[in-house]
């Protein structure tokens, strides 16, 4: 894998120039991954991340991850607007500072730049990233949630033979290597699309079966309600919005269960509820990208500015993990009875 942050750099694609200036600002204070590059006729594009704090495979870690689907632009522009702030706290905080001598934040802001560059959900290949991973069992909302019939339609979940796409394995990739290998990891990965409300989805996509772990999600959903008491998000399992095939997530998520049971790895999706914004502004439905991002420059303003709290809330969260991991076996029980209540309970 390359450690390559002098590759020749890409240009023209705002969101890429922008993630290349705060490098430059981040200089020794972050390194950087180019986990592939991306051809598609004439487009030839990197998939980058970027690490800050400690490198030590077990540190506890927060992540976020953008700009899976290539239409929701507005996910990458959150992950930057993160860490456009965390580029200016790392030059005067020193307790942000001396906090990642312990931990790390590990950023892929652009998944799909392909997508992004041709504003379409899919990659080059017509092919959706978050229905592209193997998938044993499970069904799915029919068309939305995965299919194989054509990459002309969208959701296409790509060749069930064969590997998966080179964004997906990048994404695999980086989670494996800066991620799940922590002792203790909280993720979030930032789309937008569905609903009137901000969501943060738990897993999993394919079944609405509850997950192992509900006694950490309920404990740290828990920790979201009382340290942001005014907080917008709705937390819930994706599978009560819609069920999918592929999803990239559930298949992390059961590969750390299989190999690191006792290292928690929690992945959430924030799906932005972008009809508020089509609510408020019909018109920007005229526009290609006017049901996934926000088109008013205050509305924009406000959804980049939204998100910052949750992000600190919660990459406090991942470095403590003890608030909200490593109960013993009649609290943890407890806990799973009344997350399943909470969730699962009609
Ligand atoms: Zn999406």
């Amino acid at each position: 894998m390359p450690h390559d942050s002098d590759a020749p750099r890409a240009r023209g694609l705002a969101e890429l120039d922008q993630l290349y200036a705060l490098i430059d600002r981040l200089g020794n204070d972050a390194w950087v991954e180019q986990l592939a590059v991306v051809e598609h006729r004439e487009l030839r594009l990197p998939i980058l991340a970027v690490m800050i704090g400690a490198r030590e495979p077990t540190a506890p870690t927060f992540a976020l991850v953008g700009g899976v689907h290539g239409l929701e632009r507005i996910g990458t522009q959150v992950i930057l607007a993160y860490l456009t702030t965390l580029t200016s706290l790392l030059q005067w905080d020193g307790m942000l500072r001396a906090g990642l001598t312990r931990c790390r934040i590990a950023l892929l802001p652009m998944v799909n730049p392909v997508g992004i560059a041709l504003q379409r959900r899919a990659n080059g290949n017509g092919v959706d990233l978050m229905r592209n991973a193997p998938c044993v069992g499970g069904f799915a909302t029919p068309l939305v949630g995965g299919h194989r019939w054509s990459p002309r339609l969208p959701w296409f979940r790509g060749s069930a033979e064969g590997p998966m796409e080179v964004e997906t394995l990048a994404l695999c990739e980086f989670v494996r290597r800066w991620v799940s290998c922590a002792s203790a990891s909280v993720l979030v990965d930032v789309h937008s699309g569905f609903g009137l409300v901000d969501r943060l989805w738990f897993p999993w996509a394919r079944t609405r079966r509850p997950i192992p772990q509900l006694a950490e999600i309920l404990a740290l959903a828990n920790l979201v309600d009382a340290t942001l008491p005014n907080h917008v998000y709705r937390i819930e399992p994706q599978a009560s919005s819609y069920t999918a095939l592929g999803d990239v997530w559930d298949h992390l998520y059961d590969e750390q269960r299989r190999l690191r049971e006792d290292q928690p790895f929690l992945p959430f999706t924030l799906e932005l509820g972008s009809w508020m914004w089509i609510k408020k502004n019909p018109r920007q439905l005229m526009r290609q990208l006017g049901w996934f991002d926000p088109v008013r420059p205050h509305r924009l303003q406000r959804t980049l500015r939204r998100h910052l709290a949750l992000f600190d809330v919660l990459q406090r969260a991942s470095a403590a993990p003890e608030a909200w991991s490593g109960h013993d076996a009649p609290t943890r029980a407890a806990m799973t009875r009344a997350a399943f209540a909470r969730w699962y309970g009609s």
